[in-house]
Protein backbone atom coordinates (compact mmCIF):
# COMPACT_ATOMS: atom_id res chain seq x y z
CA UNK A 1 0.00 0.00 0.00
CA UNK A 2 1.47 3.28 -0.65
CA UNK A 3 0.46 6.97 0.10
CA UNK A 4 0.29 9.61 -1.94
CA UNK A 5 0.04 13.52 -1.64
CA UNK A 6 -0.43 14.54 -5.58
CA UNK A 7 -3.44 14.43 -7.82
CA UNK A 8 -0.64 13.15 -10.43
CA UNK A 9 0.94 10.36 -8.65
CA UNK A 10 -2.79 8.83 -8.21
CA UNK A 11 -3.28 9.37 -12.11
CA UNK A 12 -0.21 7.47 -13.07
CA UNK A 13 -0.96 4.70 -10.34
CA UNK A 14 -4.45 4.18 -12.14
CA UNK A 15 -3.28 4.50 -15.47
CA UNK A 16 -1.09 1.20 -14.79
CA UNK A 17 -3.32 -0.75 -12.98
CA UNK A 18 -6.22 0.11 -16.19
CA UNK A 19 -3.14 -0.79 -18.89
CA UNK A 20 -3.29 -4.56 -16.61
CA UNK A 21 -7.04 -4.20 -17.33
CA UNK A 22 -7.76 -3.67 -13.41
CA UNK A 23 -10.91 -2.52 -11.92
CA UNK A 24 -10.68 0.11 -9.62
CA UNK A 25 -12.91 1.45 -6.21
CA UNK A 26 -12.53 4.13 -4.63
CA UNK A 27 -13.55 5.47 -1.20
CA UNK A 28 -13.85 9.03 -0.17
CA UNK A 29 -12.97 9.97 3.28
CA UNK A 30 -12.24 12.66 5.39
CA UNK A 31 -9.73 10.25 7.78
CA UNK A 32 -9.73 9.59 11.36
CA UNK A 33 -10.97 6.44 9.73
CA UNK A 34 -13.24 3.31 12.28
CA UNK A 35 -14.55 0.25 11.12
CA UNK A 36 -17.17 2.48 9.49
CA UNK A 37 -14.87 3.14 6.89
CA UNK A 38 -12.86 -0.21 7.39
CA UNK A 39 -16.39 -2.24 5.96
CA UNK A 40 -16.50 0.43 2.92
CA UNK A 41 -12.82 -0.62 1.92
CA UNK A 42 -13.28 -3.95 2.46
CA UNK A 43 -16.26 -3.84 0.23
CA UNK A 44 -14.24 -2.56 -2.42
CA UNK A 45 -11.51 -5.19 -2.07
CA UNK A 46 -13.96 -7.43 -2.22
CA UNK A 47 -15.75 -6.17 -5.47
CA UNK A 48 -12.93 -4.07 -6.76
CA UNK A 49 -9.00 -5.39 -8.17
CA UNK A 50 -7.36 -1.79 -6.63
CA UNK A 51 -8.65 0.24 -3.74
CA UNK A 52 -7.89 3.74 -3.82
CA UNK A 53 -8.92 5.56 -0.34
CA UNK A 54 -9.19 9.30 -0.06
CA UNK A 55 -8.20 10.91 2.89
CA UNK A 56 -9.05 14.80 3.13
CA UNK A 57 -10.81 17.00 5.38
CA UNK A 58 -12.75 19.18 2.55
CA UNK A 59 -12.89 22.88 3.69
CA UNK A 60 -15.30 23.75 1.36
CA UNK A 61 -18.20 20.84 2.92
CA UNK A 62 -17.62 23.05 6.45
CA UNK A 63 -19.28 26.57 6.55
CA UNK A 64 -17.16 29.52 8.35
CA UNK A 65 -18.84 28.66 11.84
CA UNK A 66 -18.46 24.68 11.51
CA UNK A 67 -15.15 22.52 13.01
CA UNK A 68 -13.36 22.44 10.31
CA UNK A 69 -9.93 23.11 12.19
CA UNK A 70 -11.15 20.75 15.00
CA UNK A 71 -11.45 18.02 12.81
CA UNK A 72 -9.68 14.96 14.28
CA UNK A 73 -6.80 13.86 12.01
CA UNK A 74 -4.31 11.14 12.31
CA UNK A 75 -2.81 9.61 9.23
CA UNK A 76 -0.64 6.82 11.04
CA UNK A 77 -3.95 5.32 12.60
CA UNK A 78 -5.48 5.89 8.87
CA UNK A 79 -2.85 3.56 7.26
CA UNK A 80 -2.94 0.86 9.59
CA UNK A 81 -6.45 0.75 8.60
CA UNK A 82 -6.76 0.88 5.15
CA UNK A 83 -3.24 -1.83 5.05
CA UNK A 84 -5.80 -4.08 6.99
CA UNK A 85 -8.68 -3.48 5.36
CA UNK A 86 -7.18 -4.50 1.79
CA UNK A 87 -6.61 -0.50 0.34
CA UNK A 88 -3.97 -0.40 -2.12
CA UNK A 89 -3.18 3.50 -2.67
CA UNK A 90 -4.11 6.36 0.11
CA UNK A 91 -4.37 10.16 -1.65
CA UNK A 92 -3.77 12.22 1.14
CA UNK A 93 -3.51 15.64 -0.38
CA UNK A 94 -3.19 19.10 0.79
CA UNK A 95 -5.62 21.67 0.47
CA UNK A 96 -3.59 23.55 -1.67
CA UNK A 97 -3.72 20.48 -4.25
CA UNK A 98 -7.06 20.40 -4.21
CA UNK A 99 -7.71 24.12 -4.35
CA UNK A 100 -5.73 26.66 -6.32
CA UNK A 101 -5.93 30.32 -4.63
CA UNK A 102 -7.90 31.08 -7.51
CA UNK A 103 -10.27 27.86 -7.36
CA UNK A 104 -14.01 28.87 -8.93
CA UNK A 105 -15.80 26.18 -10.10
CA UNK A 106 -18.42 24.38 -8.04
CA UNK A 107 -21.43 21.18 -8.51
CA UNK A 108 -24.46 22.74 -7.49
CA UNK A 109 -27.32 20.96 -6.81
CA UNK A 110 -31.22 21.55 -6.22
CA UNK A 111 -33.27 18.91 -4.94
CA UNK A 112 -32.22 15.49 -3.01
CA UNK A 113 -29.76 18.67 -1.12
CA UNK A 114 -32.13 20.87 -0.20
CA UNK A 115 -33.82 19.10 2.77
CA UNK A 116 -32.53 17.63 6.06
CA UNK A 117 -28.62 18.34 6.56
CA UNK A 118 -29.25 20.98 3.08
CA UNK A 119 -31.34 22.89 5.12
CA UNK A 120 -29.27 23.21 8.46
CA UNK A 121 -25.91 23.59 6.31
CA UNK A 122 -26.76 25.38 3.41
CA UNK A 123 -23.54 25.16 1.97
CA UNK A 124 -22.37 21.45 2.98
CA UNK A 125 -23.87 20.06 -0.41
CA UNK A 126 -21.83 21.71 -2.89
CA UNK A 127 -18.80 21.01 -1.14
CA UNK A 128 -19.33 17.17 -1.33
CA UNK A 129 -20.45 17.16 -4.76
CA UNK A 130 -17.23 19.37 -6.10
CA UNK A 131 -15.16 17.48 -4.02
CA UNK A 132 -16.23 14.07 -5.11
CA UNK A 133 -16.50 15.20 -8.62
CA UNK A 134 -12.99 15.79 -8.55
CA UNK A 135 -12.25 12.62 -6.69
CA UNK A 136 -13.91 10.96 -9.50
CA UNK A 137 -12.24 12.85 -11.91
CA UNK A 138 -8.60 12.17 -10.10
CA UNK A 139 -9.08 8.62 -9.36
CA UNK A 140 -11.29 7.14 -12.51
CA UNK A 141 -13.19 4.90 -10.27
CA UNK A 142 -15.45 2.03 -11.58
CA UNK A 143 -17.43 2.34 -8.39
CA UNK A 144 -17.07 4.41 -5.29
CA UNK A 145 -18.06 3.05 -2.23
CA UNK A 146 -20.37 5.37 0.50
CA UNK A 147 -22.11 4.60 3.52
CA UNK A 148 -25.44 4.91 4.55
CA UNK A 149 -24.71 6.52 7.56
CA UNK A 150 -24.79 9.89 5.39
CA UNK A 151 -27.61 8.50 3.41
CA UNK A 152 -28.56 12.12 2.48
CA UNK A 153 -24.87 12.28 0.73
CA UNK A 154 -25.59 8.91 -0.82
CA UNK A 155 -29.19 10.03 -2.59
CA UNK A 156 -26.85 13.24 -3.61
CA UNK A 157 -24.36 11.49 -5.11
CA UNK A 158 -26.39 8.82 -6.79
CA UNK A 159 -28.18 11.91 -8.30
CA UNK A 160 -24.89 13.57 -8.81
CA UNK A 161 -23.85 10.43 -10.98
CA UNK A 162 -27.06 10.16 -13.05
CA UNK A 163 -27.21 14.14 -13.88
CA UNK A 164 -23.85 14.71 -14.89
CA UNK A 165 -23.07 10.80 -16.44
CA UNK A 166 -20.30 9.71 -14.46
CA UNK A 167 -19.65 6.23 -15.77
CA UNK A 168 -19.59 5.06 -11.88
CA UNK A 169 -21.50 3.00 -9.81
CA UNK A 170 -22.73 4.02 -6.42
CA UNK A 171 -22.63 1.47 -4.20
CA UNK A 172 -24.45 2.00 -0.41
CA UNK A 173 -23.04 0.38 2.63
CA UNK A 174 -24.47 -0.65 5.58
CA UNK A 175 -24.22 2.14 8.72
CA UNK A 176 -21.47 0.19 11.31
CA UNK A 177 -22.79 0.76 15.24
CA UNK A 178 -21.01 0.77 18.50
CA UNK A 179 -21.78 -2.42 20.84
CA UNK A 180 -24.70 0.27 22.67
CA UNK A 181 -26.26 1.05 19.06
CA UNK A 182 -24.21 4.67 18.57
CA UNK A 183 -23.18 4.78 14.78
CA UNK A 184 -19.67 5.20 14.58
CA UNK A 185 -18.30 8.39 13.47
CA UNK A 186 -14.76 10.32 13.77
CA UNK A 187 -17.14 12.98 15.55
CA UNK A 188 -17.93 10.70 18.42
CA UNK A 189 -14.61 11.74 19.61
CA UNK A 190 -15.35 15.04 20.31
CA UNK A 191 -18.35 13.95 22.99
CA UNK A 192 -17.92 13.83 26.80
CA UNK A 193 -18.54 10.46 28.87
CA UNK A 194 -21.92 12.02 29.80
CA UNK A 195 -22.65 13.19 25.98
CA UNK A 196 -21.70 9.79 24.48
CA UNK A 197 -23.95 7.95 26.68
CA UNK A 198 -26.75 10.14 26.07
CA UNK A 199 -25.92 9.89 22.61
CA UNK A 200 -27.32 6.31 22.41
CA UNK A 201 -30.89 7.67 22.67
CA UNK A 202 -30.92 8.64 18.80
CA UNK A 203 -29.87 4.65 17.77
CA UNK A 204 -33.02 3.87 20.66
CA UNK A 205 -35.22 6.62 18.80
CA UNK A 206 -34.82 5.53 15.37
CA UNK A 207 -35.85 1.90 16.35
CA UNK A 208 -38.82 2.60 18.33
CA UNK A 209 -39.74 4.88 14.64
CA UNK A 210 -39.06 1.34 12.58
CA UNK A 211 -40.69 -0.85 15.02
CA UNK A 212 -43.68 1.83 14.82
CA UNK A 213 -43.24 2.09 10.66
CA UNK A 214 -43.34 -1.67 10.26
CA UNK A 215 -45.89 -2.31 12.59
CA UNK A 216 -48.34 -0.46 9.61
CA UNK A 217 -48.89 3.24 10.95
CA UNK A 218 -48.58 5.07 7.69
CA UNK A 219 -48.63 8.72 8.86
CA UNK A 220 -45.17 9.89 8.70
CA UNK A 221 -45.94 12.60 11.64
CA UNK A 222 -46.71 10.05 13.97
CA UNK A 223 -43.19 8.28 13.29
CA UNK A 224 -41.40 11.58 13.21
CA UNK A 225 -43.44 12.19 16.54
CA UNK A 226 -42.32 8.95 18.30
CA UNK A 227 -38.60 9.74 17.32
CA UNK A 228 -38.88 13.08 18.50
CA UNK A 229 -40.33 12.26 22.18
CA UNK A 230 -38.09 9.88 22.69
CA UNK A 231 -35.31 12.11 22.14
CA UNK A 232 -36.47 15.07 23.83
CA UNK A 233 -36.95 12.71 26.76
CA UNK A 234 -33.02 13.03 26.99
CA UNK A 235 -31.88 16.52 28.69
CA UNK A 236 -28.51 16.50 26.94
CA UNK A 237 -30.03 15.84 23.43
CA UNK A 238 -31.04 19.36 21.46
CA UNK A 239 -32.99 17.89 18.65
CA UNK A 240 -31.73 19.77 14.92
CA UNK A 241 -34.21 18.15 12.99
CA UNK A 242 -36.31 14.46 12.42
CA UNK A 243 -37.74 13.82 9.02
CA UNK A 244 -39.18 11.62 6.75
CA UNK A 245 -38.55 11.85 3.19
CA UNK A 246 -38.99 9.53 0.52
CA UNK A 247 -35.51 8.13 -0.91
CA UNK A 248 -32.99 8.06 -2.62
CA UNK A 249 -35.48 11.69 -3.75
CA UNK A 250 -35.16 13.64 -0.64
CA UNK A 251 -38.71 14.84 -0.78
CA UNK A 252 -40.83 15.23 2.50
CA UNK A 253 -43.59 12.83 2.71
CA UNK A 254 -46.89 12.64 5.18
CA UNK A 255 -47.31 9.06 4.17
CA UNK A 256 -45.01 5.93 4.64
CA UNK A 257 -44.90 4.55 1.61
CA UNK A 258 -42.33 2.85 -0.67
CA UNK A 259 -38.56 3.67 -0.06
CA UNK A 260 -38.55 6.32 2.91
CA UNK A 261 -35.70 7.82 5.12
CA UNK A 262 -36.19 8.69 8.59
CA UNK A 263 -33.37 10.87 9.32
CA UNK A 264 -32.09 12.91 12.37
CA UNK A 265 -29.65 15.24 13.16
CA UNK A 266 -29.24 15.86 17.31
CA UNK A 267 -26.36 18.30 19.64
CA UNK A 268 -24.77 17.05 22.14
CA UNK A 269 -23.87 20.05 23.37
CA UNK A 270 -21.56 21.51 20.17
CA UNK A 271 -21.42 18.04 18.79
CA UNK A 272 -24.12 17.80 15.53
CA UNK A 273 -24.78 13.84 15.36
CA UNK A 274 -26.84 12.37 12.70
CA UNK A 275 -28.38 9.09 12.29
CA UNK A 276 -31.01 7.35 9.85
CA UNK A 277 -33.01 4.13 8.67
CA UNK A 278 -34.45 3.23 5.23
CA UNK A 279 -37.37 0.94 5.44
CA UNK A 280 -38.40 -0.03 1.68
P1 LIG B 1 -16.49 10.63 6.50
O1 LIG B 1 -15.04 10.34 6.71
O2 LIG B 1 -17.25 10.83 7.78
O3 LIG B 1 -16.73 11.70 5.48
O4 LIG B 1 -17.12 9.32 5.89
C1 LIG B 1 -16.57 8.72 4.73
C2 LIG B 1 -17.51 7.63 4.27
O5 LIG B 1 -17.64 6.65 5.31
C3 LIG B 1 -18.93 8.14 3.97
O6 LIG B 1 -19.42 7.47 2.82
C4 LIG B 1 -19.69 7.75 5.21
O7 LIG B 1 -21.07 7.54 4.98
C5 LIG B 1 -19.01 6.44 5.58
N1 LIG B 1 -19.23 6.16 7.00
C6 LIG B 1 -18.94 6.95 8.07
N2 LIG B 1 -19.35 6.38 9.22
C7 LIG B 1 -19.94 5.21 8.87
C8 LIG B 1 -20.57 4.17 9.61
N3 LIG B 1 -20.71 4.22 10.94
N4 LIG B 1 -21.05 3.10 8.94
C9 LIG B 1 -20.94 3.05 7.58
N5 LIG B 1 -20.35 3.99 6.83
C10 LIG B 1 -19.86 5.06 7.46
Amino acid sequence: MRVVNTVNEVRKEVKEWKKQGLTVGLVPTMGFLHEGHASLIRKAAEQCDRVVVSDFVNPTQFAPNEDLESYPRDIEHDMKICEESGADLIFHPGVEEMYCPDFSTYVNMTGPSDELCGKSRPIHFRGVCTVVSKLFNIASPDKAYFGQKDAQQLAVIMRMVRDLNFDIEIVGCPIIRESDGLAKSSRNTYLSPEQRSAATVLHRALEEGRKLAESGEKSASAVIAKITEIIESEPLARIDYVNVTSFPEIIPTEEINGSILAAVAVYFGSTRLIDNFILG
